[in-house]
C-alpha cells in the first residue's frame, strides 16, 4: 500500500539532481587536522597524488574521476595504485582495484596470505571521492589502519551523479564486530581539488579539469568533457556507459 512516505521517497530519487535529500551523518570533516601524528600538509601531499594517480592511469579528464592510492606512511611511499578501468566488472571501483594492485604486489613479495591480511593493518588508504557502501565494507573487512577520502557522497549526490546514499561513518558504525584492526576516518580532505573532478558530468556549464575541452558526447546526447588532443574515435572509446563508481 502506497503511503504518502513512500511517495515522497520515489520522488526524491526520480529528482537526483535536486538536492532536495541530505545523506544522513555525512559530515566528517577533518581539514587541517593531525591524526596518528601525521600533520594536515602529509594529508594534502598524498590527496593530490590519489588524484595524480588517476590522471596517470585515466588521463586528465575521465568520467569516472575515482582514483585510489594505497600509502605505507612509515615508509613515506606509495604501495599501488587503482582507479576504475572500467573492465566490465562493476565491482572494480577505484579502491577495489587498487586493494587487487596491493594484493599482487605482496604475493609478488613471497608473502603468504596471513602476511598479506596482516599488512593491511599497517596501511593507508586515500581515496579522492567518499567509499560507497561496497568499497567502505571493503575497507572495514581489510582492516586498513587509515581510510582517507576527498569529496562527499552527498556532494556528488547534489551534482547528479547517483550514488548509494550510506555514509562511511555509517558502514563504519555498523563495523564494529570486525575482528582485527579499526580504522581511523578522515574525510573531506583537500575537497578544493577533489570537487571539481566530480562537479562537471553532469553540468553543461561547469568548467572541464585540467585543460580539457567541452564537447558533444554522441552516446550521452550531451556536451562533457574530453582531453583536447583525443580524436572522435578515441573520445567513443573512453565514454561509453554509465556504471562508473
Ligand atoms: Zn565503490
Amino acid at each position: 500500500m502506497f503511503t504518502l512516505k513512500t511517495l515522497s521517497i520515489f520522488g526524491l530519487l526520480a529528482s537526483s539532481t535536486t538536492a532536495a535529500f541530505t545523506v544522513p551523518n555525512d559530515d566528517q570533516d577533518m581539514t587541517g587536522l593531525t591524526v596518528n601524528s601525521i600533520p594536515y600538509s602529509t594529508r594534502v601531499k598524498y590527496m593530490r597524488l590519489a588524484n595524480e594517480a588517476l590522471y596517470e592511469q585515466s588521463g586528465p579528464c575521465p568520467f569516472a574521476a575515482y582514483g585510489t592510492i594505497i600509502v605505507n606512511h612509515t615508509a613515506d611511499a606509495i604501495v599501488c595504485k587503482g582507479a576504475n578501468f572500467r573492465t566490465g566488472d562493476p565491482t572494480i571501483h577505484g579502491e577495489i582495484s587498487a586493494i587487487n594492485a596491493c594484493t599482487a604486489v605482496f604475493a609478488a613479495k613471497n608473502m603468504t596470505a596471513s602476511q598479506i591480511y596482516a599488512a593491511w593493518g599497517e596501511l593507508s588508504i586515500y581515496t579522492n571521492a567518499e567509499s560507497c557502501p561496497m568499497c567502505a565494507s571493503a575497507i572495514r573487512w581489510s582492516g586498513f589502519k587509515e581510510y582517507i577520502y576527498g569529496t562527499t557522497i552527498q556532494h556528488n549526490y547534489n551534482v547528479g551523479w547517483g550514488v548509494m546514499t550510506l555514509s562511511s561513518y555509517d558502514v563504519f558504525q555498523q563495523s564494529r564486530q570486525l575482528p582485527g584492526y579499526q580504522t581511523s576516518m578522515l574525510g573531506q580532505i583537500l575537497t578544493n581539488e577533489t570537487d571539481p573532478l566530480f562537479s562537471w558530468q553532469y553540468n553543461e556549464t561547469y568548467p572541464c579539469p585540467n585543460g580539457c575541452v567541452r564537447e558533444y558526447s554522441p552516446s550521452r546526447g550531451y556536451k562533457t568533457c574530453f582531453a583536447p588532443n583525443a580524436t572522435v574515435t578515441k573520445r567513443e572509446t573512453v565514454d561509453h556507459g554509465d556504471h562508473w563508481h
